[in-house]
């Protein structure tokens, strides 16, 4: 069901000592009475040990990526059942950095999306375009395509099960963030998108996203626009009184 949701990132960041680190403090800096569901990604290794740092807590864990595969000869790899066995029960999926650096295509993310759902996992499914295709004014084009290749395939209770992060790939990383208007537009294409596609039921219940350089002097903007109903976090992430301030401006 639609509801606000801020989720962070940590990417390649924080050995096990410093994610326990960072696990207390954001223990101690979130908000506890917020109507904001609140999720945190560390690396692979040190899932296990945050799921039951933050067992008590109001903070969920979710993995940055798994293999499509059930198992089977893919070293270095990590499988749904694997995630779930210690407890992880979302995972991010078509992060821009998953798609560019390690070439994941819509064929291969669309078969990742079908194996989480198989193991009854929420996947957080991240798309949207490059620079060039805004400069291109293909945007709208490139994000309904993206869509359809990952995930329109799924029938209508998959749904339940998908939260969408739309992350134009030029505000990634790059402390250029798109203007909450540029995010309002695009995040009711999006729900448009899913409307004719799914009808209202599904486009009104799925929760949007919105990825891309998201700090605390701009989160509350963003939020405020209706089609966003949150935030995948990055950078700011990392720190827990920026990430604090960022769920605290839903
Ligand atoms: C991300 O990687 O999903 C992201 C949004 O990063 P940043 O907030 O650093 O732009």
């Amino acid at each position: 069901m639609r509801h606000h949701i801020v989720a962070g990132n940590w990417k390649m960041n924080k050995n096990a000592e410093q994610t326990e680190d960072l696990l207390n403090a954001l223990i101690d800096q979130l908000p506890q009475d917020k109507a904001v569901e609140i999720i945190v990604a560390p690396t692979f290794i040190n899932l296990a040990s945050a799921v039951d740092h933050l067992e008590y807590t109001n903070i969920s864990v979710a993995a940055q990526n798994m293999h499509e595969a059930e198992s089977g000869a893919f070293t270095g790899e990590i499988s749904a059942d694997m995630l779930k066995s210690i407890g992880v029960n979302t995972v991010i999926l078509g992060h821009s950095e998953r798609r560019t650096i390690f070439h994941e295509t819509d064929a291969i993310i669309a078969a990742k999306v079908d194996k989480a759902l198989q193991h009854q996992m929420r996947v957080i499914f991240c798309f949207g375009e490059e620079l060039k295709d805004r400069k291109d004014d293909q945007h709208f084009n490139v994000v309904e395509n993206q869509l359809r290749d990952g995930l329109f395939h799924l029938d209508k209770t998959a749904w339940e099960s998908i939260v969408l992060a739309y992350e134009p790939v030029w505000a990634i990383g790059t402390g250029e963030t798109a203007s909450p208007e540029q995010a309002q537009e695009m995040h009711q294409f999006i729900r448009e998108t899913i409307r004719k596609a799914y009808g209202s039921d599904i486009a009104e219940a799925v929760s949007i996203l919105y990825g891309g350089s998201v700090k605390p002097d701009n989160a509350a903007e963003i939020f405020s626009k209706p089609d966003v109903d949150g935030g995948l976090i990055g950078g700011a992430a990392l720190k827990a009184e920026d990430f604090a301030a960022i769920v605290n401006a839903i």
